[in-house]
Parts: C-alpha cells; sequence; structure tokens
C-alpha cells in the first residue's frame, strides 16, 4: 500500500503567550505562582488549593470571580497567566446522543472532541492528544492528516472543560455526573505525546475538580512499545491496544507502525505493564474489516495470540470515511467472530458505533487544520504582494 513511517515531518511549534492554569498540575502551579512572584513560597501551597478549586470545581475562565484571593495577587496572574477556553468553531449532535467539539486552539491548528453518552459507568469523552497523526494506519481518517503538532495539557484538559461547559457539570456534581470516563481514543496517538497526556490525566484524576479516577481513564496505542512501560508508571492509567490483525504481515500493512515493533515485542510490553491483572485488563481493539481480518481462522488466533494476559477484546465495526479503502464486515461475519471469542471466556465484545451520522465515531476524526494553513499562508503572500 506503499504507506511510510515518517516520523520526523516538520511539526509546528507549541503555542506561545501566557502559560494557563488550567494545564499545571498542582506541582506546576505552585512552581509557576512563586517564579513569577505571585506569590512566596509560604503561601504557594496555600493559593494553589484555591486557584486550583475555582478552575476545576468551579469551570472559572477569568480571575475576577476568585474571590478569595486578593487584588494584588489577581493583578500579578492577569498579568503573566491566562485561564481562557480556545473557539469551539463548530458544535454537532448526533441522532444517539453523541456530541462532536471540534475546536481553535490557535489558528490553523484545530482538533475534535467526542462525548459519547452510555459508554463507561455514565459516558466516555474521547479526546485528542495531537492535531494529525505521524502515523498511517490505512483504515484511519486521521492518519491521512500528517502531524500538525502535539497538543499541550493545557490543550488536552480545556477538551475536558469544554465539554464539561456544554454539559452543565459545573461546579463539579456531588452525585451522578454525565462525564465518567475519559478515552484517549481521539485524533493522534498518545504515547507520542506522553508528558502533556500524563500531566493531563494527573489534572483530570485530582480528587478535587473532575475527579476521574485513573481506572477510568484509558490510553489507546497503535504499539508505541519503547513508551508502554512509561505510560504506565507515569499515568497508571488503562491501557488499549489498536492490535487489528493477528500476523505481523497484516499488521505490518494495516498498522505501519508494526514494522518497528512487531507483536511479539508489543505482547512482551504489555505482558508487563504496571498493575495489569483480572481487574485491571488490557483491552485490545480489533476493527472488522471486510475479507481482510475477519475470519474464523483469524479469531481463533487471536484467541491464542491473547493467552495468558488478562484481557477484553473490543470489536470495532470499521467505520467509512470519504475515500476509504476498506468496508465494514457484514454483521453475521461479525457475529461469528464475536462467538468465537465469547467462546473462548471474552464477554461481548463488539462496540456500536456511535455518532457516525457526524463523523463521530472511532477512526473518523479529522480536522482541516493543513488546509487552513495553507490557505493562511496564500493570504498571506497576497497581502505582502
Ligand atoms: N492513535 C491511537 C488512538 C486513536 S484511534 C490508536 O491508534 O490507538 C482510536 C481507535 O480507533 C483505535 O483503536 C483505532 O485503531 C480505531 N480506528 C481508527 N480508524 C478506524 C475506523 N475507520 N473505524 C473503526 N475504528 C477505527
Ligand atoms: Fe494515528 Fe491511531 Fe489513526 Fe493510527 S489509528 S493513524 S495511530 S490516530
Amino acid at each position: 500500500m506503499g504507506v511510510t513511517l515518517d516520523l520526523k515531518r516538520p511539526a509546528l511549534a507549541a503555542p506561545q503567550g501566557s502559560p494557563n492554569l488550567s494545564g499545571m498540575t498542582r506541582a506546576q502551579m505552585q512552581a509557576a505562582l512563586v517564579e513569577h512572584g505571585a506569590v512566596g513560597p509560604d503561601k504557594a501551597r496555600m493559593r494553589t488549593n484555591q486557584i486550583w478549586r475555582w478552575i476545576h470545581n468551579f469551570g472559572v475562565t477569568e480571575f475576577g470571580p476568585m474571590t478569595d484571593i486578593g487584588k494584588d495577587v489577581r493583578a500579578v496572574l492577569e498579568r503573566d497567566f491566562s485561564l481562557g477556553r480556545p473557539e469551539v468553531v463548530e458544535r454537532q449532535v448526533s441522532r444517539d446522543g453523541t456530541r462532536k467539539w471540534l475546536i481553535r486552539f490557535s489558528p490553523g491548528v484545530e482538533a475534535e472532541t467526542v462525548f459519547i453518552p452510555g459508554v463507561g459507568r455514565a459516558g466516555a469523552l474521547c479526546v485528542s492528544s495531537q492535531v494529525g497523526c505521524t502515523l498511517n494506519c490505512t483504515f484511519c481518517h486521521t492518519g491521512t492528516q500528517p502531524l500538525v503538532r502535539n497538543l499541550t495539557a493545557a490543550e488536552i484538559m480545556a477538551q475536558v472543560q469544554i465539554a464539561r461547559d456544554d454539559l452543565g457539570e459545573w461546579p463539579s456534581p456531588a452525585g451522578e455526573r454525565q462525564l465518567s470516563n475519559i478515552v484517549f481514543m481521539g485524533m493522534g496517538e498518545p504515547l507520542y505525546n506522553l508528558d502533556s497526556v500524563a500531566d493531563a490525566i494527573e489534572i483530570i484524576s485530582d480528587n478535587e475538580g473532575t475527579a476521574i479516577s485513573r481506572r477510568r481513564i484509558t490510553i489507546s496505542t497503535s504499539g508505541v512499545v519503547p513508551e508502554i512501560p512509561r505510560a504506565g508508571e507515569l499515568t497508571q492509567a488503562m491501557l488499549a491496544i489498536s492490535l487489528h490483525a493477528t500476523n505481523d504481515a497484516l499488521r505490518d500493512e494495516l498498522v505501519p507502525l508494526n514494522r518497528r515493533y512487531p507483536i511479539q515485542e508489543l505482547l512482551a510490553a504489555i505482558k508487563a505493564y504496571p498493575g495489569l491483572s483480572n481487574a485491571r485488563r488490557v483491552t485490545f481493539e480489533y476493527v472488522m474489516l471486510k475479507g481482510i481480518n475477519d475470519s474464523p481462522a483469524e479469531a481463533k488466533a487471536l484467541v491464542s495470540l491473547l493467552k495468558g494476559i488478562p484481557a477484553k477484546i473490543n470489536l470495532i465495526p470499521f467505520n467509512p470515511w470519504p475515500g476509504s479503502p476498506y468496508a465494514c464486515s457484514d454483521w453475521g461475519t461479525i457475529e461469528k467472530f464475536a462467538a468465537i471469542i465469547n467462546r473462548a471466556g471474552y464477554a461481548s465484545p463488539i462496540r456500536t458505533p456511535r455518532g457516525r451520522d457526524i463523523l463521530a465515531a472511532c477512526g473518523q476524526l479529522k480536522s482541516e487544520s493543513e488546509k487552513t494553513r495553507a490557505s493562511d499562508l496564500r493570504k498571506q503572500a497576497k497581502a505582502e504582494a
């Protein structure tokens, strides 16, 4: 299929401007407040606690409402930091209740975030970690969009905040919530942006604020083997692996990263993932591609490949996108495949496609960031001429 891996493709640098406090862990915020002279070291912890509550429990986007913080301190905050949200360029709601936001982080840097009600304990937010992706999985829409850049922790947090704005979940509800789970299954490969993803997870899982436990946060990777142990140590999040094939020849084609980290190396890294147990299983994602990877023999191969790993299997009916080179397996074929897996002791593995009508389902996300950049450049050139 002529797919190449180009990890060195030039990407836009991270945004400049005042750092957004929403993307800082408690320790980072404390250090930044002292460094900028907002507070002395003796008061840093107390002030951080206050500011943290305003941001992550009440969802404020300005310093004005922080009434328990003196005006002089607020003035420094105002001068050196920001709190605002990026712009929501488009909001779509699917017939099935799935919501999708297209967010503009800076000119030409846009990504999508999807909320899926009825997934996880109450509802899952599918967040993006990058704009575009350096990998080119052949069945994935995002894979057709070259990497624009990694998102910062603040930009990952902004996706959570925008969802909570729209769901009306400020201050953090004491009882039942609509947003109960976070999955890093949006645009991009989270293990190529692990530091920002880990910071965001630390903020999201903090007891005060969004307070979603690490057991309800899942990182999905296409198999960046050398980062898997660090991902476990840094985040203690649940792990999902985009497997999609049971032999290297086919996986090399579907997930070209497999040429660098083949299946046996990937399985060895998964087995060593910290905290793995029957109560904390790894999820294997397997996209159902008609006539490509959906035979009963492959279902059996999948079962024997995963022997000895505390695992869940998620069969994902392929979601088509404009120009996609595959078709989704027939329903009967998926059911047969599922039955073989069920007989081996894995429960209810077919993932219902959600939000297909608004291109919000797995692998359908893509933004126009590349285009915007090119047209911006043309506009700029015209203006200069
Ligand atoms: N980059 C990460 C996370 C984002 S993709 C990864 O690859 O794991 C989230 C899931 O959607 C992955 O399992 C991916 O393989 C799957 N996916 C991609 N394109 C798809 C499509 N068109 N239909 C169904 N699932 C798809
Ligand atoms: Fe990137 Fe994941 Fe899509 Fe592969 S499936 S191209 S790793 S976003």
